[in-house]
């Protein structure tokens, strides 16, 4: 079993437990966390969905993380980038990376929506290289392990615009297949947002955080 499946359900029950004892909604802090390999463009992305500029480290990917914006009743986070970082070591890779699951571990309850957020336009490449070493993509394990936590996640497919358009459903199928999903990608849309965030084109990703948003009001409160 995967390092990050076991801890999925070792902490499976410890987050039954707070679930029990949640607030009422209404006084539920809520989140919605982006999470991402470095230079995806999620600070991008942050950028449009907030309007507010992610505050850069010293350190590429390690300070001041994880960094909140409030809009509305509702905090965007933005978790640090995980992957290859320019001046970062490996440990402070692995550092990174256990900041995010204890994060995601810890939060479970508050956490309205994860968007994972992926350079469209390369994932695949890198998925190659990972699977050709023997190695399970940190992505695709980061998505299961979303998953197994009980979120509802969201994969926000970045850099459309460098993808032909008479390759987009191609790639977006393979995508959808490798994180487990059967294809055609249109059967996902409330699981796939395919975007441009340097374009400002991240309507399908808008369309299902404002849904959610809407689901998840008190009643009465609509
Ligand atoms: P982060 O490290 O994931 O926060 O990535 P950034 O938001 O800093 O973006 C990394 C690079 O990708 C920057 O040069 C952005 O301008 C670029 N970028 C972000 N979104 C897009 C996009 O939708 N299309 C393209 N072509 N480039 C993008």
């Amino acid at each position: 079993m995967r390092l990050l499946q076991l801890r999925a359900l070792q902490n499976a029950n410890s987050i039954g437990i707070l679930f029990k004892l949640a607030l009422p909604l209404e006084n539920m802090v809520r989140e919605i966390v982006l999470i991402g390999r470095s230079n995806v463009g999620k600070s991008t992305l942050f950028w449009e969905l907030t309007g507010k500029k992610v505050r850069i480290g010293k350190r590429p990917g390690i300070t001041q993380y994880p960094f909140k914006a409030r809009v509305g009743d509702v905090f965007y986070v933005d978790m640090p980038g995980y992957g290859f970082m320019l001046r970062a070591s490996r440990a402070d890779q692995e550092k990174t990376k256990d900041l995010i699951v204890q994060y995601f571990e810890q939060h479970a309850q508050e956490i309205l929506l994860a968007i994972q957020v992926i350079d469209a336009a390369s994932f695949l490449d890198i998925a190659d290289r990972w699977e050709g070493r023997g190695e399970v993509p940190f992505e695709i394990e980061l998505w299961e392990f979303l998953g197994d936590l009980g979120l509802d996640t969201v994969l926000a497919a970045n850099k459309m615009d460098r993808i032909a358009k008479q390759d987009v459903d191609g790639a977006l199928d393979l995508i959808c297949e490798r994180l487990g999903m059967l294809p055609p990608w249109t059967q996902w849309t409330d699981k796939i947002a395919p975007i441009s965030a340097k374009r400002g084109q991240i309507q399908p990703i808008r369309d299902i955080v404002g849904k959610k948003l809407a689901w998840k009001q008190p009643q009465g409160s609509i």
